[in-house]
């Protein structure tokens, strides 16, 4: 099943209404993929495995509860989507090449792991379903810490942020389940790895980023509970006009220091081969003219593919929580088809342990409105308020959002004399605003007025001003106890900001403000649970980037990096800053051709 055909059925407009709110830069569907799968996820009666490919040892579809080896890794997963590896015969190969490292996927993860592979002496192979020319990637927000850009762009000095606390408040986040050793990388050398990378821009002043700071031109990261970031870079700016523009321009500077290495655009890799347990090479498929090549790797094969978001099956399958945070329904993102991670799991690969994440208001709801997702007061359809809106970034923050009333509004209430107080002081999580200057300040004003001129109609029947809070209850719809139970939530809330102690949730004394002086506003916003962009989960891996077997062993030669590998979002999208998944899936990818490096 192609791509195409998910993004058609559920994935556009939902993509456009979070694009619209936070994500910029190229953001198509690579259209090299579509169709590559050989075939359908559930395709029995394959022909025997040749010698030299790689056979499922995970046995058949069916095969749920034990494989055939008896193992009971999956035993409660349904993966009727696995489908067993296509059989292509040596005789229908009709190109060969070898190099020391071959990458599957010349994304964000594949580019750089091949740039600094090449870069540091390997001879290397990427393979891409995609072309060249107009080779697209999602998004292009790079969310890191403590590099030259963030000191000489931003004005932020590039040792400000102490690479322990991010550890230490990453971990907090995600229960302590992201994988440490890759958490401690990230945080110590994601800034050296972003200095690298922009090695390609001969302007570093012509790159944009996301965030503009207040006026006083400071940025507490310390608010709230967790540490969130202001340095996120756009990658198609400066020398770049898309982030694949930018991919395939490092891939072409990894040709130049290590001419033997080449790049295969238009090719889509079928399956591993294996030599016994370990993995040797990929066979891909030029889609020019359907055939096949062989590509061996003396040291080892490494799976950037991306997620599986348009893979309805498998992401349905997998990512539970999403599936049971809505109504059923036909789960899709906007990514990756998860062929990748399939060829992993054939070679003998398992995914992460659940739950699996995914990216957008998933297994968290995120209430967006015109302060972005800020974390003011939330009230729910009984006119309750009922968590601390500001646990951690606004996705973890969210999930309390996502158990509420499926078809309900989320409420959320602020006053005349605090508002800008309350939007300037949010933590800068994903969704929330990036730009919180005094110029953007008023033009939110002029929104504010135009809630106060529409009176009960309100604006776009969703924003609402009123004198009272009798009033903006009866505005939003609210009768009787919930009418009753709105005003009593707002006072209450208003008495704890007062007070600096959130008696009922634990709210963190600096993340509340007042709602005390009239107007009163108040925005109904939608519950967004079923929203997502990506899928974050991967295969499980091991600190040093090796795919592990049913045993979490490592499986000799065979590497993930980038959404096809796990271990970084373990929970759920976990965001103190905007762009941390290509910020990981860039970093990863250049510290993993790093360590191939390093190897014997
Ligand atoms: C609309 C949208 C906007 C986004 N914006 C942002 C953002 O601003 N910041 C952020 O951090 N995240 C963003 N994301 C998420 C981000 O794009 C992904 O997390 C990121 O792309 C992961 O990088 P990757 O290298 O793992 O995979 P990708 O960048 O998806 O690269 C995978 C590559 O593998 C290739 N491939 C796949 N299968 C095969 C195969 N069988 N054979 C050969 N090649 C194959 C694909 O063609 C592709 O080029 C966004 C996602 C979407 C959908």
């Amino acid at each position: 099943m192609g791509n195409s055909e998910f993004k058609q059925s559920a994935g556009l407009s939902r993509r456009s209404f979070l694009m619209g709110l936070a994500v910029t830069g190229t953001a198509a569907v690579g259209a090299g993929l579509v169709g590559c799968s050989p075939s359908s996820t559930g395709a029995s009666g394959a022909e025997e495995a040749p010698a030299g490919s790689a056979a499922s040892p995970a046995a058949s579809a069916s095969n749920v509860g034990a494989d055939a080896n008896g193992n009971t890794v999956y035993y409660s997963m349904r993966r009727d989507w696995l489908g067993e590896a296509p059989s292509i015969s040596d005789d229908e190969i009709t190109e060969t090449h070898e190099a020391d490292v071959v990458i599957v996927g010349a994304g964000y993860a594949g580019s750089q792991c091949f740039r600094m592979a090449c870069e540091k002496g390997l001879t290397c192979i990427v393979i891409d379903a995609q072309q060249k020319d107009g080779f697209e990637t999602y998004g292009g927000q790079l969310g890191h810490f403590n590099s030259t850009w963030q000191e000489e762009v931003l004005g932020v000095p590039k040792d400000t942020f102490d690479p322990v606390d991010f550890i230490d408040s990453y971990q907090l986040q995600s229960a302590g389940r992201a994988h440490p050793d890759l958490i401690k990388q990230f945080a110590h050398r994601n800034g050296e790895m972003v200095d690298w990378m922009m090695e390609l821009q001969p302007d570093l002043s012509a790159v944009t980023g996301v965030n503009s700071l207040n006026s006083s031109g400071t940025y507490d990261y310390k608010k709230g509970y967790f540490w969130t970031y202001p340095a996120v870079i756009n990658l198609g700016s400066g020398a770049f006009e898309t982030s694949g523009a930018f991919c395939t321009a490092s891939v072409d500077k990894g040709i130049e220091a290590s001419p033997d290495s080449q790049a295969f655009y238009g090719y889509s890799a079928k399956v591993l081969v294996k030599d016994g347990e370990a993995v040797t090479g990929v066979i891909a498929q030029n889609d020019a003219d359907e055939t096949y090549g062989k590509f061996t790797a003396r040291k080892g094969v490494v799976l950037a593919t991306g997620d599986f978001s348009s893979n309805s099956e498998m992401y349905s399958a997998l990512c539970t929580e999403v599936q049971e945070s809505n109504p059923y329904t036909e789960l899709v993102g906007s990514g990756r088809d998860g062929y990748g991670i399939r060829m992993g799991m054939w070679a003998g690969g398992v995914m992460e342990l659940g739950p699996r994440a995914a990216m957008g208001g998933c297994t968290s709801a995120l209430p967006m409105g015109t302060f972005g997702a800020a974390s003011g007061l939330w009230i729910n359809k009984y006119g309750k308020r009922y968590c601390n809106e500001a646990f951690g970034v606004p996705f973890v923050a969210g999930v309390q959002s996502a158990r509420q009333p499926i078809d309900s509004n989320i409420i959320q209430v602020w006053d005349n004399g605090h508002w800008r107080e309350f939007v300037q002081n949010q933590a800068l999580g994903h969704f929330n605003l990036s730009d919180i200057s005094d110029a953007k300040m008023d033009e939110l004003a002029a929104t504010l007025q135009s809630a106060v001129d529409a009176g009960s109609a309100g604006v776009n029947e969703s924003l609402f001003a009123a004198d009272t809070l009798e009033e903006l209850a009866g505005y939003l719809g609210f009768e009787g106890e919930a009418a009753d139970n709105f005003v009593e939530a707002v006072q209450t809330y208003d008495s704890y900001a007062a007070a600096g102690k959130d008696e009922d949730y634990a709210k963190p004394a600096d993340m509340m403000f007042r709602i005390s002086e009239p107007p009163y506003y108040a925005e109904k916003l939608q519950r967004n649970a079923n929203i997502v962009l990506v899928t974050l989960a991967g295969l499980f891996i091991d600190g040093d980037g090796r795919c592990l077997d049913q045993n979490f062993e490592p499986i000799e030669g065979l590497y993930a990096t980038g959404n096809a590998s796990g271990g970084r979002f373990p929970l759920q999208y976990t965001a103190p800053m905007n762009g941390i998944s290509i910020g990981f899936a860039t970093v990863f990818g250049a510290l993993l051709g790093e360590h191939l490096a390093e190897q014997a």
